[in-house]
């Protein structure tokens, strides 16, 4: 039989339909394919630091680099589209009086970074350059402030940081700032400070987003009661699943979800697994113990050597990650939920998420677990990505 032109153009626009793949890795993979990752949370540039004094010829990121997490190749297996960089200086340059030049010279390695691999990098200003950057194959840069003590007090510098690729700040690292509380330090302000309500509302007003990782919960709850745009957690898992203060609580994660904002979800060990969670909770009462018994710098370090000696490996797994991702999905809001890998910056990372390209791995179980490819693009990008355009309507609406 002969079938009429127009009835042929349908048999073969009908085979051509592509089917979604039926194995969940497969899928996942397509899946990122398509959309991307943005990841909120990578400490890169800090390990570069560290292990090369900032030399990209004896460390070329776009080979393999095992002693990272991370490389330019594994991010690009891993289905990243677009990452957040940390620009981390240690919480102890507040007192040191270097923060701001040493968060500048991590800006400067970053920029840097970004110039020594303009096949797979550019930084992303905005929102759309994120998407423009993506669909070109390259992965978009944005740069994350973590510790409000970069600042050095000043709100000029914080405004150059924005012209310079910073796209947030988290207001403190693991230490009470001289304008914000820690979840892991002793609180002196009740959450924020006067001058730290000043930094939020400047960062509203030129479109800066505000990072609560790492903040105290009153320090949360305050935040939220003031700024005008959404705001990110962008490495924080859930408390109820893995109780470390760093984490966020039910009611916290409730409220960051009802103001709008998104959760990225921490994969390091001490964030998801129970175990290492209470561990690394309790060392930070021990550590604090210890100071205040043992002055000499030597016999602090036998004690806590001795104490941490009684600890147990727990790294935890995928699927556990998964479970804060569908933990925070249920109490925040599907529209609330990202991830913030933490990628080399954490110790111990679980079995089958422990480098930058295994990302589909999560997915995968995800999708073992009934998620719809629309959710799954909200967790992997969307949510992220409205955040951010959001916080640029409420700069330009107060400019
Ligand atoms: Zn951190």
């Amino acid at each position: 039989m002969q079938l009429a032109p127009s009835l042929l153009l349908l048999a073969l626009a009908t085979a051509c339909v592509a089917t979604p793949p039926a194995d969940p890795i497969d899928r996942a993979r397509a899946l990122h394919a398509q959309l991307p990752v943005i990841d909120g949370h990578n400490d890169l540039p800090g390990r570069i630091r560290e292990r090369t004094r900032v030399n990209f010829d004896t460390c070329d990121l776009s080979k393999p680099c095992p002693e990272f997490h991370t490389d330019l190749p594994r991010l690009r297996t891993g289905g990243v589209g677009a990452q957040f960089w940390s620009v981390f200086v240690p919480a102890s340059t507040e007192a040191g009086g270097d923060a701001l030049e040493r968060t500048l010279e991590q800006v400067d390695l970053v920029h840097r970074m970004v110039r020594q691999y303009p096949e797979w990098l550019e930084l992303a200003p905005t929102a759309a350059d994120v998407e423009r950057i993506r669909t070109q194959g390259k992965l978009a840069c944005m740069l994350g402030i973590e510790g409000g003590y970069s600042i050095e007090g000043s709100l000029p510098a914080l405004r150059l940081f924005h012209r310079l690729g910073v796209r947030y700040m988290t207001l403190t690292h693991t230490l009470t700032t001289a304008w914000a509380d820690s979840s892991t330090d002793e609180p002196r302000h009740g959450g924020l400070a006067p001058f730290g309500e000043e930094v939020v509302r400047e960062m509203n007003r030129i479109g800066m987003l505000v990072d609560l990782s790492h903040v105290s919960d009153d320090c949360v709850r305050d935040v939220l009661a003031l700024s005008k745009a959404p705001v990110i957690a962008s490495h924080s898992s859930a408390r109820a699943l893995a109780n470390h203060p760093r984490n966020l609580s039910d009611e916290l994660l409730a409220a960051i979800g009802a103001h709008g904002g998104v959760v990225m979800v921490n994969f390091g060990s001490n964030f998801i697994d129970p175990v290492s969670a209470e561990q690394a909770a309790r060392t930070l009462v021990v550590q604090r113990e210890l100071k205040a018994r043992f002055p000499d710098k030597a016999d602090y370090d036998k004690a806590l050597a001795e104490f941490r000696a009684t600890l147990v490996a727990s790294r935890g797994t995928v699927e556990l990650v998964a479970d804060h991702v569908e933990h925070i999905a249920r109490v925040a809001g599907v529209e609330h939920v990202g991830l913030g890998s933490d990628f080399d910056g954490v110790g111990s990372l679980p079995e089958g998420l422990d480098s930058a390209d295994l990302y589909p791995n999560l997915t995968r179980v995800l999708i073992e677990r009934g998620w719809s490819d629309a959710n799954l693009r909200k967790l992997c990008g969307e949510n992220v990505l409205r955040v951010l355009r959001e916080a640029e309507r409420v700069a330009r609406a107060s400019n």
